[in-house]
């Protein structure tokens, strides 16, 4: 296995660890930027934030909440910053999704600080509606891919298409037009819902 942070959950690898359950382990980074400078991990192996399911990060910011209330409460910071490097380019080094959470104090040597980027004449707003376009093509994208897996035979029960529609927080009147557009027929659907 080569990767740290699945060696350090499956116990081949030491750490100090904070809190563990289920699905999400913590502990104290080995190289800290500040003391209690620790880390929230999945259990199981993502490589980054993209490829998660929801479910995980909900998981994961209950636990970084719960670690950053007792770091405070017990080495006694004022405040924290929360950060994920997502990506080499963006400082990633190992690449099994982990949030940081870096105690500060008032005049700790700790500096994230970056330059401003000045956008051009109409830059922001052609940015904007790039990325509200890209926003709105991310749920069916995804959506596509749960329905393609869930349905090859491009038949869905009521209740799995009920659990979609929940789980990519979209209508079922929304989901009932996407089933529409990819020609997948409902089987035992008796409440009438879509
Ligand atoms: P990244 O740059 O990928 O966001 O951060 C990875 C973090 O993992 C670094 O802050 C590094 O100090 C920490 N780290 C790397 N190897 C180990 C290890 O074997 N044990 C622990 N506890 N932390 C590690
Ligand atoms: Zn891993």
């Amino acid at each position: 296995m080569e990767c740290i942070f699945c060696r350090i959950v499956s116990g081949q690898m030491p750490c100090q660890k904070l809190y563990e359950d289920e699905d999400v382990i913590s502990f104290l980074d080995i190289f800290p930027a500040a003391p209690g400078h620790s880390l929230i991990v999945p259990k199981k192996h993502y490589p980054n934030l993209e490829q998660a399911p929801p479910e995980v990060l909900q998981q994961l910011m209950t636990v970084a909440q719960k670690v950053a209330a007792a770091l405070k409460s017990a080495l006694d910071n004022e405040g924290f910053n929360l950060l994920l490097n997502n990506g080499a380019v963006a400082g990633q080094k190992v690449h099994h999704l982990h949030f940081h959470i870096l105690p500060r104090r008032a005049g700790d040597d700790v500096n994230l600080s970056f330059q401003h980027y000045k956008y051009g004449a109409g830059e922001i707003e052609q940015v904007r509606d790039k990325v509200v376009a890209a926003v709105r093509e991310l749920p069916r994208e995804r959506l596509q891919d749960d329905l393609q897996a869930l349905a090859p035979d491009k038949r869905l029960t009521c209740a799995q298409a009920l659990a979609l529609a929940r789980q990519h927080q979209i209508s079922s009147k929304e989901l009932g037009r996407l089933l529409n557009q990819e020609q997948i027929k409902l089987r035992n659907c008796q409440l009438g819902c879509f």
